[in-house]
């Protein structure tokens, strides 16, 4: 990785554009920092190989171990295989949960099977999960700011026993019919927006006045330092380039972020879902990446841009992250009966 701005050496691969794409004029393209795999999805690919070195293959992966097509065809050429309900995996295999966590009915649903199980739910879902079943165990009504649907929503949710009120905007919050608006609670989903998820939150502050949470606390470390780097990225660039998964949330909180700023920001899964024509008439083209996208299609989009016509691809200074987290236990119980302490 290239330190603060020292130009990155980056093959430039030649590139037949169509004549109708044209080149780009001399354009620099600059880096965000931080970008790219925070410590959840390190730990849980890490998680993923060291089951497959430890056990071999196959080691099965409880839905997408991270939201990117890529890492998901790297893990799967290796051994791992994919899958989305607990009874396509054969009894007793060895078994790896997903960064995004899961609900409580899945451990047991795995323990049913006798599967050697490998949690790699992100220790920052963990925390989540604990909150809401504290305030749950305490008898507030749950409140989850987060999208329906996806699977770290559906993990928290299923974390605690009783109803939780899944609300997105502001909008949702004006139509939630709670039985007792003096004890209500709520936690969030890690990758959410900074902005709109305060906007939600003063939207429930004003409508039950005695609610308790944790403010924006539950949203990640590495959700704040990305969106962060984007929003000032964007301040200085002619258009915005987030490497990320269609279904990956914090990768489309960036572009969200980026748009925000007032310059045209895509998605793209890799160098190839670039179109030339996005650049006609950029001269500083943003570059950043979401937490679950690898180094290395940020490489091939800079390859790509660099053979389009951009001469200079630097690293903006950024706020440095140092943050990692131990790997799962690798020796549980051969059999977990439910959800573990902890998650
Ligand atoms: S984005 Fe945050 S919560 Fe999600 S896996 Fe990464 S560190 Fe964990």
């Amino acid at each position: 990785m290239a330190s603060r701005r020292q130009a990155l050496k980056v093959a430039a691969r030649a590139e037949r554009t169509a004549p109708d794409e044209g080149r780009l004029q001399p354009a620099e393209v600059r880096l965000a920092q931080p970008r790219g795999f925070c410590a959840g999805v390190s730990r849980a690919v890490d998680t993923v190989e060291r089951a497959l070195a430890l056990y071999g293959s196959p080691v099965y992966v409880f839905h997408e171990i991270v939201h990117n097509g890529h890492v998901v065809a790297d893990l799967a050429a290796r051994g791992a295989v994919f899958v989305d309900a607990i009874g396509d995996i054969p009894a007793g295999s060895t078994t790896v949960f997903s960064a995004h966590g899961v609900a409580s009915a899945v451990y047991t649903a795995a323990a049913a099977r006798s599967l050697r199980v490998i949690d790699a739910t992100c220790p920052l879902v963990q925390k989540v999960h604990l909150q809401a079943r504290r305030y749950v165990r305490l008898g507030y009504e749950l409140v989850l700011i987060g999208h329906e649907g996806h699977e770290e929503v559906e993990g928290t949710v299923g974390s605690v026993e009783g109803p939780v009120h899944v609300v997105a905007t502001v909008a949702d919050v004006a139509a939630l019919d709670l039985p007792d608006a003096a004890r209500v609670a709520y936690v969030t989903q890690t990758t959410l927006s900074v902005d709109d998820t305060s906007q939600v939150i003063a939207a429930l502050e004003h409508r039950f006045p005695a609610i308790v949470g944790p403010a924006l606390d539950d949203i990640c470390y590495a959700t704040l330092n990305r969106q962060r780097a984007v929003r000032e990225l964007a301040r200085a660039v002619d258009l915005i380039l987030v490497v990320g998964a269609a279904n990956s949330s914090n990768s489309n909180r960036l572009r969200e972020v980026a748009a925000q700023e007032g310059v045209p920001a895509y998605l793209v899964a890799d160098a190839s879902a670039l179109e030339p024509r996005w650049l006609h008439g950029a001269t500083r083209i943003g570059v950043t990446a979401g937490a679950s996208a690898p180094e290395r299609l940020v490489t091939e989009l800079c390859e790509r841009l660099v053979a389009l016509g951009a001469r200079l691809v630097v690293e903006v200074p950024g706020i440095p992250e140092n943050v990692s987290f131990r790997l799962p236990s690798f020796t549980p119980p051969a059999v977990l009966s439910a959800a573990p302490a902890t998650a």
